[in-house]
């Protein structure tokens, strides 16, 4: 198991209260039962919900189901963290109870098996540690990208980056439909005593920008191919080293930095300056009036340095 949440986590429930959590409506104060540190599904109650709406997270969540069994297939353990109130993440006793393969613990249900059946059995604490992301629309509301979630079952992956094709259902296809960009986590009553207990989520921060493909530099931002041709030459820096900005053989540009005979492919960015492709960077070229005025700031691994063109 293991320990403590990080201190930059938001905790939604610690053993002791359910202030953090609503009915599925979102309004009435949430119904499961909570004792000796864990919060139980009671039946008929219904879902229960986040007061707070969530994006891109990271979910730790510790859940058990009854023991002894009973039941069989769906019937037995059955409950759901549900996030954004519509891409469920299957909790079921799995522990020796067939079922079909995506309705089975750590299923996104109805769409993807786990890659193995990681259950514990009935009555034992179990971990879903999972990393979500959710879907992207454009602003005519065409799907950029679909939600994607990893899932490891007690420490082993049953979920590895899978895209989801739209909201999860029973025999039912759901394909998406645009909604806010934040939405309640829910944990499904499927009217088995479910427990859970240890609950926090650290919000994600949007992915970091892959810098643009080759051949997309010239295509996606304007310079010009005079600027570029103009670029080209060798820069030399007060007293220090010199670098050469090259034409690649696909007409974008590379730098050669630090005296070094390797070749670094930059690319123009919307605001005017370069970034290096495969790293992290920032290049940008102050024309002035002459070539002899051409002035180069590197920003690269700790070094920031300025260069004026040799004529
Ligand atoms: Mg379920």
């Amino acid at each position: 198991m293991p320990g403590a949440a990080p201190s930059d986590a938001v905790i939604l429930f610690d053993g002791s209260s359910l202030a953090a959590w609503r009915g599925r409506e979102g309004a009435a104060p949430a119904q499961w039962v909570v004792r000796d540190g864990y919060m139980e599904a009671a039946p008929g109650v219904g879902a229960i919900q986040t007061a707070a709406p969530l994006g891109d997270i990271q979910l730790h969540i510790e859940w058990a189901t009854p023991t002894p069994p009973k039941g069989r297939g769906q019937g037995r353990g059955n409950s759901g963290v549900i996030l954004m109130g519509r891409y469920e993440v299957q909790v079921l006793d799995s522990y020796d109870n067939a079922t079909y393969a995506d309705g089975q613990a750590g299923a996104l249900y109805g769409q993807y098996p786990p890659l193995v059946n990681a259950a514990r059995r009935p009555g034992e604490w179990q971990v879903y540690d999972i990393v979500f992301r959710g879907p992207r629309w454009n602003a005519t509301g065409t799907l950029t990208r679909p939600a994607r979630v990893t899932v490891f079952h007690n420490g082993v992956l049953v979920q590895d980056h899978a895209s989801l094709w739209g909201g999860t259902a029973w025999l039912r296809p759901a394909p998406y439909e645009p909604h806010a960009a934040r939405a309640p986590l829910v944990l499904q009553d499927h009217s088995n005593p479910v427990r859970y207990r240890n609950i926090w989520v650290r919000a994600l921060p949007d992915e970091p920008a892959m810098a643009p493909r080759a051949g997309e530099a010239t295509d996606a931002h304007a310079v010009s191919a005079a600027q570029m041709a103009r670029y080209v030459g060798t820069y030399r820096a007060e007293g220090s080293d010199s670098c050469r900005v090259i034409r690649m053989p696909d007409g974008t540009l590379g730098l050669q930095l630090f005296d070094r005979p390797d070749t670094m492919p930059i690319v123009s960015t919307p605001d005017g300056t370069f970034t290096f492709r495969y790293t992290g960077g920032r290049v940008q070229f102050t024309p002035g009036t002459t070539s002899a005025a051409l002035r180069l700031d590197v920003s690269i691994a700790e070094v920031e340095r300025s260069y004026l063109k040799v004529p």
